[in-house]
């Protein structure tokens, strides 16, 4: 395996021709057959471009539910994109919004019904696991949210009383004290929001566990067939590879932070890829663990502008993820998993000296409203926007694109109804991501 450095959604036009990086989960698989590339000339209803979780449940509900004639293309192979190199988080969150703040922006039953959605995508996820018997890892309930300072602490206990007393879900506050005893001794936090439906699973081997499950119901997905050129003529769209082509009715594009340049019209310049990093250490003995103070396998986020996200993993070791570089040319530079291992050592003091074992990157696709948008007209449709939460609500936005495309009706929610919205001067996202990062730490810092 080589590890995917270079490419950048922003700036390359294709994502061809790249192995799974050299992450902590492609360690823990067996390399799986790859499937035939498309080849020679053929037709389907509906086909979808992108072989993650959003294009494989998007298929699977297509053939299994709707019995509609669909196919997958993938430019590399299942895995290759955040699908398979992600935290392996399952949450009920939808990035980066609170709901507090969705009921502001729109109003309380819309935070509910997107509150509604979220739900659903978990337990979605828990279904397909229990039912296609994905063997993925799935490890104990609990997502415990971090509060970093006294100010935040405070966001976490309205947050908490928000969605008890509005939204009719199970949140607890747990006080700094408690946290140390029955969860983690962790030198920065002030206390916690805890939810009890998030988990921890294995991204890699779900990715691969869906990609069976989608050639159960006989969907042929080709991999190594990255669609270069997309002709709209009399009304059918053509797909081009380097070796064939198709013919479609429909089209989806579930390329997610990983579509590229100048591919689709309806989605350049209205996201912003952005790379997070992640760091394992070798595996703890029962002796670390106890001087960590790590009692819990739940997975755990910070309240920072610049977050911080870790979990424990079956074989103990400690997953830590943050922000990496801005651009894609500098994803390997080392100083950024130094950066995640100096905060292994701020909050887990004992781990500071802890050798790293695995190191890598991956684009995640965040919208302008902070929000996912799934949205589908005129035979072509798309999903993008998970804003880092896609593990759970890929499956739903996959169940909701096959639905849309059978022509049922969705929820009326923003999520659903409105197509992402444009960047303003989107030729200066990266400037502004630059200022954002700069902004975030001193926020973090200083207030
Ligand atoms: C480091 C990291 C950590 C994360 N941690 C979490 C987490 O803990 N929890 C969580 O909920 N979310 C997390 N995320 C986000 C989550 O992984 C994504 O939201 C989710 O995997 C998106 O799935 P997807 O199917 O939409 O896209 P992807 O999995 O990215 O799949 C897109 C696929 O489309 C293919 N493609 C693109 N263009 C073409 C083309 N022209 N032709 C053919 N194929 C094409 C790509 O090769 C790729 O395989 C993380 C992401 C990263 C990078």
């Amino acid at each position: 395996m080589t590890t995917n450095t270079t490419y950048d959604p922003l700036i390359d036009t294709s994502p061809a021709n790249l192995d799974w990086p050299d992450s902590y989960w492609a360690s823990t698989v067996d390399t799986p057959k790859i499937n035939p590339r498309l080849s020679g000339y053929k037709q389907a209803d509906v086909v979808i471009i992108g072989a993650g979780y959003t294009g494989l449940t998007t298929a699977y509900y297509l053939a299994k539910r709707f019995n509609i004639d669909c196919c997958v293309l993938e430019a590399n192979s299942v895995g290759f994109g955040a699908s398979g190199r992600n935290a392996g988080f399952v949450l009920k969150g939808s990035g980066r919004l609170g709901y507090a703040q969705m009921a502001k922006r729109w109003d309380l039953d819309t935070a509910k019904g997107i509150y509604n959605e979220f739900s659903q995508a978990v337990d979605r996820v828990s279904d397909l696991i229990s039912s296609h018997h994905i063997e993925c890892d799935p490890q104990e309930k609990g997502y415990l949210k971090i509060a970093h300072n006294m100010k935040a602490l405070k966001s976490l206990q309205s947050a908490s009383k928000f969605i008890t007393d509005h939204l009719g879900g199970e949140a607890e506050f747990v006080s700094q004290e408690r946290l140390t005893h029955e969860f983690m001794d962790h030198h920065q936090a002030y206390g916690a929001l805890r939810l009890n439906d998030g988990f921890g699973l294995n991204p890699l081997k779900l990715a691969l566990g869906y990609k069976q499950m989608v050639e159960n119901q006989n969907v042929t997905i080709f991999e190594n067939s990255c669609v270069k050129q997309w002709l709209e003529e009399n009304g059918k769209h053509r797909l081009i590879t380097e070796h064939g082509e198709i013919q479609a009715n429909r089209v989806i594009t579930a390329g997610n932070a990983y579509t590229p340049k100048l591919f689709n019209p309806k989605l350049d310049e209205k996201f912003l890829p952005i790379l997070s990093n992640i760091i394992a250490t070798e595996p703890l003995s029962n002796e670390e663990l106890k001087l960590a103070g790590l009692h819990t396998r739940q997975v755990t986020m910070d309240t920072r502008i610049l977050k911080y996200y870790y979990r424990l993993l079956p074989d103990n070791r400690l997953l830590l993820g943050g922000r990496g570089a801005i651009y894609g040319k500098d994803a390997t530079n080392p100083a950024y998993a130094r950066r995640l291992r100096f905060a292994l050592g701020q909050c887990f003091p004992s781990l500071a000296n802890k050798p790293i074992s695995h190191n890598w990157t991956g684009w995640i696709a965040a919208a302008m409203d902070d929000m996912p948008h799934v949205y589908m007209q005129g035979g072509t449709g798309y999903s993008l926007g998970y804003c880092g939460a896609g593990v759970s609500f890929s499956a739903q936005a996959g169940f909701r694109l096959a639905q849309s495309i059978a022509g049922d009706e969705l929820p009326s929610l923003p999520l659903y109804t409105q197509p992402l919205p444009h960047f303003p001067m989107p030729q200066l996202r990266r400037l502004g991501q630059w200022g954002y990062y700069h902004y975030g730490w001193l926020k973090d810092r200083y207030f």
